[in-house]
Parts: structure tokens; sequence; C-alpha cells
């Protein structure tokens, strides 16, 4: 995200004073090089799958939003991050150990993933961490799962929780840097025209913003109304 933008972030959420609460860590579990997932005492924090919390540096001035990946259920709160080099929240956060206290934001955001779960008519399309919010909602309501989930990620060991995933309707998988049997190698874009494409499908997006760019375009390309598509942008390539 550009200075420009982050700073709008931050006082934009300031201005409206959001209320905190000092949590501890409970666990930190790395997943890859660069991917680990922070799980916080989850006390009696209300949530719905799609919502984020604002995360703050000790400053108590500086934090970043990650979007839940744990399930209403669970009785943690769980957040799946990318730790990027020279980043000054993700570097902090993935140093914390269990018992450190860490100040967090009720948990807010418009983002709600399968809001139709009724009729189950959607799709989720995520990039990398992007996949938090489907986590969330296939931990949550495992027994209305989208129509099809498609998920990319640079390599394979970067593709997180398959075990909830496959719950889904149909799970396609596209790895861009790294050739896997049953894999498509390649964009999770690649996999747009297998979509099925009807007036009452809805279709929830979250991770980079170039993948969220193009699926837009090819969903309005084909007919999809604006209504229909839900966006969550987690990252800006101009910085991948
Ligand atoms: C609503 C919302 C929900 C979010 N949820 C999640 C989530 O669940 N998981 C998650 O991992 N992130 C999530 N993010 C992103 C997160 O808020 C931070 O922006 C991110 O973790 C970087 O914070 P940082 O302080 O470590 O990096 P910063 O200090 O802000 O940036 C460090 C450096 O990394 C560069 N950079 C920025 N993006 C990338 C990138 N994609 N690859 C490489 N370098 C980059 C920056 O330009 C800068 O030079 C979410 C963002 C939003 C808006």
């Amino acid at each position: 995200m550009t200075a420009e933008k982050k700073t709008f972030r931050i006082q934009a959420s300031g201005q409206q004073k959001m209320e905190t609460m000092e949590v501890s860590v409970r666990k930190v579990i790395h997943y890859t090089r660069d991917v680990f997932e922070l799980q916080l005492e989850r006390r009696q924090i209300e949530f719905e799958p799609g919502q984020c919390v604002a995360i703050y540096l000790d400053d108590e001035a500086t934090f970043r939003e990650y979007s839940i990946v744990s399930g209403t259920d669970d009785r943690y709160l769980g957040f799946l991050i990318k730790h990027l080099e020279g980043g000054i929240v993700t570097e902090y956060l993935q140093n914390r150990e269990p018992g450190d206290t860490l100040k967090i934001s009720s948990p807010y955001g418009w983002f709600r993933p399968g809001r139709q779960h009724e009729n189950g008519q959607f799709i989720f399309i995520a990039t990398g961490t992007g996949i938090a919010p489907f986590l969330s909602y296939m931990k949550s309501f495992p027994q209305n799962p989208p129509l099809r989930l498609l998920y990319g990620a640079r390599q394979h060991e970067d593709l997180i929780g398959l075990k909830d995933l496959q719950q889904a309707g149909m799970v396609q998988l596209a790895v861009s840097r790294e050739e896997i049997n049953g894999l498509h190698h390649g964009r999770v874009t690649d996999l747009l025209p297998t979509l099925p494409l009807r007036q009452d499908i809805h279709y929830y997006l979250c991770g980079l913003d170039t993948m969220i760019r193009d699926v837009t375009y090819w969903l309005k390309n084909h007919g999809t109304d604006s209504r229909n598509i839900h966006r969550e942008i987690f990252f800006y390539a101009s910085h991948s």
C-alpha cells in the first residue's frame, strides 16, 4: 500500500476513534518462510466472517488491518499474515510469543463473503493471504459452501487451509511459480473461463489489487452486474 493510502487509512480510522482492547497472544504458527498465523485470545469478541480488526504496535498510533481467519465458533481469534520484508507491523507480529499482549480494535468492515449463504449461489476468488475471510466463512458455515472457490498463490506451500477448503463445492488451485501435478500452473485469473456465469451468482474477491482488477474486468465484460461483485483489497501489486 502506498504511503499516501496508508496515512489516509490511519487518519480516517483515527477519526472514528475505534474502540480498542488488550488481548494475549495464544500462539504463532509459522506455515512457510513468510506466512504465519497469529492466534489471540478470543474473550467475548463477536464477529462475522469477512470482518477485520486493527492490530496496533506498542506506540498505539501505528496499526494495520487484518481479516479474521478463524471460525465464529473457534475459541481464539486467528489471523493469516504475510510477513513483508521491512514491513513495520508484520515484522513485529511475527516475533510475538505466547503470553505477549497486543492492542486490537473490535471487528469491523463491510466485506461479508457468502452473505447469501441460504441459497449458496456464490463464488470465492482469492490470492495469497486473501484466503483468510473465505477460510473463516468455511469454518463458520461448512454446511453452506460456495459453488466454487478459486485460490492462487506463488508456490504450493503458500496454499493454506486446504483441508477446510475441501468442503467447498469445487476448489480450483493455481500456482504461478512452480509446476505441481494436478494444479493449474499460472495465475488464478487463467481459471476464469471455467466459472459459471449467472445473474443470481455473487462473486467475492480478496487479495492482491491486480487480481481483483482483472477479475472484476472479466466478470463485467461477461455480463455480471457490479452489484454482484464484492471486493476486499489487501495488497497493492506496485509494492510486490
Ligand atoms: C481490510 C484489510 C484487511 C487486510 N487483511 C490482511 C490479512 O488478513 N493478511 C495479511 O497478510 N494482510 C492483510 N492486509 C494488509 C495489512 O493491513 C498490511 O498492509 C500488511 O500486513 C503490511 O503491513 P506492514 O506494516 O508489515 O508493512 P508496511 O510497513 O506497511 O510496508 C512495508 C513495505 O512492504 C511493501 N509492500 C506492501 N505490500 C507488499 C506486498 N504485497 N509484497 C511485498 N511488499 C509489499 C510496502 O510498500 C513497504 O515498502 C489487509 C489490508 C486491509 C486493507
